[in-house]
């Protein structure tokens, strides 16, 4: 499968969790403020093979494994990848993903604790921010029901971005995940230009102001937490 790189030992991809962190490369996905684009081409990173990525991973100081990207569900292996870290480990094992593929995802839920899903905006913005050539909500909206009947740790999350989104895209986005039966906390970061996000897209995007979410806090649909992680 597709690799980026591996970070041996990352204290920030799971809460609580220290875990190593395996890149996947090529996403489906188009986001303008993308903080790793260049994972997003197809033929980017390196192919590895599943027995390379659990030797590479092993005999660290961790408590688990966060897969990340890009987006991991494209890699056609990832369920059996998943499958040998289960077998080779009793650690956490986190999946990163926008959820566009869920046939993979499906496949993956067996061998999940936790999922970071990422909620790119509100339903009707969709294809504005993921720039796909079809519409990938439906397929979305699937992933999102099929894991909250499961029993895997549902952890959505959003990073909000100024120039690209308003306030109303993350109300939007709240009540659509209780309208689906979510409840508990619900992640929103702010969008930072780093290094990793294309230069000329940076000029179409801003840093937000944490008072614009303030602003419409009491709107959210009260079995949802909101949780400002303002870096
Ligand atoms: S879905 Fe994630 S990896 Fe893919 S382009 Fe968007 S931000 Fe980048």
């Amino acid at each position: 499968m597709r690799i980026g790189s591996i970070i041996d030992i990352s204290l920030v991809d799971v809460p609580g969790i220290p875990v190593s962190v395996i890149f996947t490369g090529g996403c489906n996905f188009n986001c303008p403020y993308c903080q790793n684009a260049d994972l997003i081409s197809l033929d980017s990173g390196t192919e590895v093979s599943i027995s390379e990525i659990i030797e590479r991973v092993s005999g660290h100081f961790v408590d688990g494994y966060c897969i990340t990207g890009g987006e991991p569900t494209l890699q056609k292996e990832l369920p059996e990848l998943l499958k040998d870290l289960r077998n080779s480990s009793d650690g956490h094992i986190n999946l990163n993903t926008q959820g566009s593929v869920p046939d993979v995802l499906r496949q993956c839920v067996p061998y999940l604790d936790s999922v970071w899903f990422d909620i790119k905006t509100s339903p009707s913005k969709y294809l504005t921010i993921s720039r796909t050539k079809d519409n990938p909500w439906k397929r979305v909206e699937n992933s999102i029901k099929y894991l909250l009947k499961s029993s895997v740790s549902f952890w959505p999350r959003t990073t909000y971005v100024g120039k690209l989104m308003t306030p109303n895209d993350i109300l939007s986005i709240a009540d659509k995940l209780a309208s689906l039966g979510y409840s508990g906390k619900y992640t929103v970061q702010n969008y930072i230009a780093s290094s990793g996000v294309r230069e000329n897209e940076k000029e179409f995007l801003s840093s937000p102001d944490r008072s614009e979410i303030d602003e419409i806090a009491d709107l959210i649909p009260p079995q949802l937490s909101l949780n400002l992680e303002w870096r």
